[in-house]
């Protein structure tokens, strides 16, 4: 009875780490990090204990799209505990470890080190953290990678030949590092005008699916280029949390990730 009473003590006092979710893209403006916080929520919504990193050096916008940027996260020591963002959802981001107003430039071993800062935060019985990575495949994804080893990596791409040219890229990345990839998202993938209704591709549509097929991985889902996605992105209420076809979207690529 002795052993048994010793290996449950054994058991709580050893917290399994969060498992690491990459959401990366081959370049900026993509919609990574929309994508990024908006899977974090729509996972809490399916019941998934988890949490959002914002690892992107050179535009941490989490913080906003979280709708909690005045929050800043507490230390004990120089641990951090994550901040409560939209959703209820804990999150960390690189924009609240840089001092307010200093340009972000920091190389690849100081990137490291403050990435591990927010990775080895208390996160409690957070299962999986989504990570907001930096845009392309340089030295600082290298390294974050290398340190932190994610259990799964999510692309994104809009539909055009040039990013998913730059998306290829990002896969080849992961899979020399050894990421599984977990699927393809293709972002901003037809527009519904809001004055007369029709539909149109300002970036094509569908290309994502079929390079998905070409590369031999799952294609996830694709979310429309959306004026409401944007606004309420701004006002730090993700989409998510609503109602509709975009919620959906969302939720529908939530529970593949989480299979
Ligand atoms: P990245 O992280 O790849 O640089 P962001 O997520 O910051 O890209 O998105 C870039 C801009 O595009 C933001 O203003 C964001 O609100 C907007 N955006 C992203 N996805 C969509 C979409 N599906 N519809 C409309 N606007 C979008």
């Amino acid at each position: 009875q002795a052993g048994a009473q010793s290996v449950r003590i054994v058991m709580t006092a050893e917290r399994i780490a969060p498992r690491l979710i990459a959401v990366a893209s081959g370049k900026g403006g993509v919609g990574k990090s929309t994508l990024s916080t908006n899977l974090a929520v729509a996972m809490a919504l399916a019941g998934r204990s988890v949490g959002l990193v914002d690892a992107d050096i050179y535009g941490p916008s989490q913080p906003r799209l979280m709708g909690a940027e005045d929050s800043k996260p507490e230390a004990e020591g120089n641990k951090l505990f994550p901040v409560k963002g939209a959703g209820g959802v804990p999150f960390l981001s690189m924009g609240q470890v840089a001092k307010p107003g200093q340009a972000i430039a920091w190389r690849g071993p100081m990137a490291g080190n403050a990435l591990s800062q927010l990775v080895d935060a208390h996160w409690g019985n957070v299962r999986d953290i989504v990570v907001d990575m930096p845009p392309g495949t340089g030295d600082i994804q290298l390294s974050m990678i290398q340190k932190h080893k994610p259990m799964g990596a999510v692309i994104i791409s809009t539909p055009q030949d040039l990013a998913l040219m730059d998306a290829a890229r990002a896969i080849g990345f992961f899979d020399t590092a050894k990421v599984p990839i977990i699927g393809l998202v293709e972002n901003m993938a037809g527009y519904l005008c809001p004055h007369c209704g029709e539909m149109s591709d300002p970036f094509g549509s569908g290309g994502a699916e079929a390079a998905a097929a070409e590369l031999g991985i799952p294609f996830l889902g694709r979310i429309p280029l959306d004026i409401a996605i944007r606004k309420a992105s701004d006002a730090g209420v993700p989409p998510a949390l609503g109602e509709g076809p975009i919620a959906s979207a969302y939720g529908a690529i939530a529970r593949q990730v989480i299979d």
